[in-house]
C-alpha cells in the first residue's frame, strides 16, 4: 500500500461493497455494528474496527449498533462493558439508542435450538470434552459421529430442556448442530451451539444455565438486528460458512446479514491480544488496563493521545484483506501531527542541572515574553520569570564536548530561549566528582535572546528558574516489548524492563502547575509532549510524556507497511 492510497480517505473494498449495495438498491440503509465481547477493554486494534464500522455508517447515511457479544459469563464483567461505552465515546462515535447485547436475544436463540432440533438438525452430545476433540478429526482426516447424534427429536428436546433448567453438571452434554463431521471446514463439524454453565450473567443473572456459542449467537443477533454488512476480521473467514448455514437452516429468520472480513491491525512492539493484555494487569507488569504503556484506549488517552490522532492513523492505514503489520512509528507520527497542531509550548526542566549566573544582581528578578505557539500567534504569549538561579536540562552541558556539541560547557556561550547568553565559567562538584553546578555569566545586551552585535551562538537550550519554577514527577514510556514482533506465546520474556523511566525531580515553569487538572498535552520545548496524569494531587504533579518530538515516519517516505504477517 502507498502513503497516498493509504491516504485518500473514503474508498476501500468495504466501502466499494456498500456502494455497490446501494446503487443496485440491496439495501437502502445501511446497518453496521462493533460487536466487543466485554471480557477487557477496548485497544487500538478495536480503534480500526471502531471507526470502520461507525464511520461507514456515518457516510452512507446509515447506523451503526454497538452490541456486547456477552455469550460468556465467566469472563465478562460489568467494568468492561463500562469501559467499552466510554472509550467508544471517547474515540467519538455514539450508538444513539442502538445498544444492544447477545444476552437482549437469549430467549431467541433459545426457541430457535429448539427449531433445529425439530427439524433434525440438532442434537445433545453426552460425550466429553477429550471425546468430543479426539473424534472431531484434523485438518487432514474426516471427523467421527458422535454416538449421541441419532437420538429422537423428543429425547433431544427433553435433554435440551432439563439442561436449560439447571438440572446437569457444568460440561455434562452439549447443544450440538447437526451438520457435517467430514466437512473440510472444521467448523461444520457439528459445531456446539449450547454449553451447560452455571454462572451469573451481568445482565442475566443466574435465569440462565446455558449459554450459546459465540458463532451460534453472533450471526443471529445480526439478523435480529437486520445488520446489511456484518464487517469482521479475517480469522472468521471459515466461519462464514457455519453463519451461513444458520440462516439458510433456521425458520424465520428475519433478515440474511452478508460477512466481509478485513485484515486485523497488527502494530509493531505491540501485542493485541485481550488474553495476552488481561495478564499484563493480573500479574502487575503494568499498573492496570490504563496504564499508559497499554495499547488500550483507557491507556492512550491517560498517556494524552487525541482520540483526533487514532481517527486519522487508522484513516492513513485503510482497510486491506491481507494481514500486514504497522510501523508504531506511523501512530507516532498521527500523535505528533495532531499534537504539534494544538499543543501549547512551555519550558520544563526534567534532570536538572543548578546554574547560578554570577553578575546577575542577587534578589533580584524579571519577566520575559515566551511565546505559546511558534505557528499561531493567536496563542499569545506568557510571562516567564528569569533571575540569579536557574535550571538546564543535564544533557546539554558537557565537560568535555564531543565534537559537534554546541550547548553548554566551560568558556562556552549559548542562548537560554527568550532570554539572555550565557557563558559557562565555572564547574562545580561534589567530592564524589560529579557535576552539581554551573557558574555562569550573562550579557544583558542580549535580552531576548539575539545580540545586538550580531554575535551568534551555536545552541539555545531550554531552562526554568530555579526559584519560581515547581517540582513535579515526569514518566516516560518507551515500548512495553523489546522485540518488534512480540511473541504472543511468550510475551513475559520480551517484556522491556525500561519501559517506563520515572524522572522525580523534574522543574517546571509554574504555568503548568495550573494546568493540573487539564487534560490538554503541551509541548516541553525540545522533548516532546506531555500531559497530567491522573495521579496528580495537591502537592504532587505527575506528568506523563505522550511522545517524543523525534519523528522517524516522516523521514520514511513509501511503504513502512510490511508485508504479510500470519497472526
Ligand atoms: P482477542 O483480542 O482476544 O482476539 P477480540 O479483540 O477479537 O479478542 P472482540 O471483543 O471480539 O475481541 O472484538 C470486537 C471487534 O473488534 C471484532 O469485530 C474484532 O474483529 C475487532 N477487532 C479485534 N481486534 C482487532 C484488530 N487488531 N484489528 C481490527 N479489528 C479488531
Ligand atoms: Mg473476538
Amino acid at each position: 500500500m502507498s502513503v497516498a492510497e493509504a491516504t485518500t480517505p473514503g474508498r476501500d473494498f468495504i466501502r466499494d461493497i456498500v456502494q455497490a449495495d446501494l446503487d443496485a438498491k440491496r439495501h437502502t440503509t445501511v446497518v453496521t455494528r462493533f460487536p466487543p465481547e466485554p471480557n477487557g477493554y477496548l485497544h487500538i486494534g478495536h480503534a480500526k474496527s471502531i471507526c470502520l464500522n461507525f464511520g461507514v455508517a456515518e457516510e452512507f447515511g446509515g447506523r451503526c449498533h454497538l452490541r456486547f457479544d456477552d455469550t460468556n459469563p465467566t469472563k465478562e464483567e460489568q467494568e468492561y462493558i463500562d469501559a467499552i461505552e466510554k472509550d467508544v465515546r471517547w474515540l467519538g462515535f455514539d450508538w444513539g439508542k442502538h445498544l444492544y447485547h447477545a444476552s437482549d436475544y437469549f430467549e431467541q436463540l433459545y426457541q430457535w435450538a429448539e427449531d433445529l432440533i425439530r427439524d433434525g438438525k440438532a442434537y445433545v452430545d453426552d460425550q466429553s470434552q477429550d471425546e468430543m476433540r479426539m473424534n472431531r478429526g484434523t485438518l487432514t482426516e474426516p471427523g467421527r459421529n458422535s454416538p449421541f447424534r441419532d437420538r429422537s427429536v423428543d429425547e433431544n428436546l427433553d435433554l435440551l430442556r432439563r439442561m436449560r433448567a439447571g438440572e446437569f453438571p457444568n460440561g455434562a452434554r452439549v447443544l450440538r448442530a447437526k451438520i457435517d463431521m467430514a466437512s473440510g471446514n472444521i467448523n461444520l463439524r457439528d459445531p456446539v451451539l449450547y454449553r451447560i454453565l452455571h454462572a451469573n450473567h451481568p445482565r442475566t443473572g443466574t435465569k440462565w444455565s446455558i449459554y450459546p456459542s459465540y458463532d451460534y449467537a453472533h450471526g443471529q443477533s445480526d439478523a435480529i438486528e437486520g445488520i446489511t454488512h456484518s464487517i469482521c476480521t479475517l480469522e472468521f473467514e471459515d466461519h462464514r460458512p457455519l453463519y451461513d448455514w444458520f440462516l439458510d437452516n433456521i425458520k424465520g429468520i428475519p433478515s440474511h446479514p452478508h460477512q466481509y472480513e478485513f485484515a486485523r491491525l497488527n502494530l509493531t512492539y505491540t501485542i493485541l491480544s485481550k488474553r495476552v493484555l488481561t495478564l499484563l494487569v493480573r500479574d502487575g507488569h503494568v499498573s492496570g488496563w490504563d496504564d499508559p504503556r497499554m495499547p488500550t484506549l483507557a491507556g492512550m488517552r491517560r498517556r494524552g493521545v487525541p482520540p483526533e490522532a487514532l481517527r486519522d492513523f487508522v484513516k492513513r492505514i485503510g482497510v486491506a484483506k491481507a494481514n500486514s503489520t504497522v510501523d508504531i512509528a506511523m501512530f507516532e507520527h498521527a500523535v505528533r501531527e495532531v499534537l504539534n497542531k494544538g499543543a501549547q509550548r512551555r519550558m520544563a526542566v526534567l534532570r536538572p542541572l543548578k546554574v547560578v549566573i554570577e553578575n546577575y544582581p542577587d534578589g533580584q528578578s524579571e519577566e520575559l515574553d515566551a511565546v505559546n505557539h511558534p505557528d499561531d500567534p493567536a496563542l499569545g504569549t506568557r510571562k516567564i520569570r528569569f533571575g540569579r538561579e536557574l535550571y538546564v536540562e543535564r544533557d546539554d552541558f558537557m565537560e568535555n564536548p564531543v565534537k559537534g556539541f554546541f550547548r553548554l560547557s566551560p568558556g562556552k556561550e549559548v542562548r537560554l530561549r527568550y532570554a539572555y547568553f550565557v557563558t559557562c565559567r565555572e564547574v562545580v562538584k561534589n567530592t564524589a566528582g560529579e557535576v552539581i553546578e554551573l557558574r555562569c555569566t550573562y550579557d544583558p545586551a542580549t535580552r531576548g535572546g539575539d545580540a545586538p552585535d550580531g554575535r551568534k551562538v551555536r545552541g539555545t537550550i531550554h531552562w526554568v528558574s530555579a526559584t519560581d519554577s515547581v517540582p513535579a514527577e515526569v514518566r516516560v514510556y518507551n515500548s512495553l516489548f523489546n522485540s518488534p514482533n512480540p511473541d504472543a506465546a511468550n510475551f513475559a520474556a520480551d517484556l522491556n524492563p525500561n519501559s517506563l523511566e520515572v524522572l522525580a525531580g523534574a522543574r517546571l515553569e509554574p504555568s503548568l502547575a495550573t494546568s493540573g487538572n487539564s487534560p490538554a498535552p503541551v509541548q516541553f520545548e525540545r522533548q516532546g509532549y506531555f500531559c497530567t496524569d491522573p495521579d496528580t494531587k495537591p502537592g504532587k504533579l505527575v506528568f506523563n510524556r505522550t511522545v517524543g518530538l523525534r519523528d522517524t515516519w516522516a523521514k520514511v517516505s513509501a511503504a513502512k507497511v510490511s508485508g504479510a504477517k500470519t497472526a
